[in-house]
């Protein structure tokens, strides 16, 4: 599959009863997503599709995959505004 963030290769190394997918990306490493923002994610641009992705990895309990669900989606820009400097220069 493509990865659903970045467009480059990746595959699908688990699946839960059909709520979300574990993906495995050479650029942006392992995360989860619920299938049902599959969709959503697809139709941001890639800078949005990172911050989402950057958003999960923020919003991650340690020892636990990053999940791309609605909390990161609700609120990239929280998390840009207290990066920037940091990693968006
Ligand atoms: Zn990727």
């Amino acid at each position: 599959m493509k990865c659903p963030v970045c467009g480059g290769d990746a595959r699908i190394i688990a699946s839960s009863e059909n709520k979300s997918v574990t993906v495995r990306c050479s650029i942006d490493g392992d995360f989860e997503i619920a299938k049902e923002h599959l969709d959503t994610l697809s139709k941001l641009n890639m800078g949005a599709r990172h911050l989402v992705l950057n958003a999960a990895i923020l919003l991650s309990v340690p020892g636990r995959l990053p999940r791309i669900s609605a909390p990161a989606f609700e609120r990239p820009s929280d998390f840009l505004s207290h990066s920037s400097g940091l990693c968006f220069e």
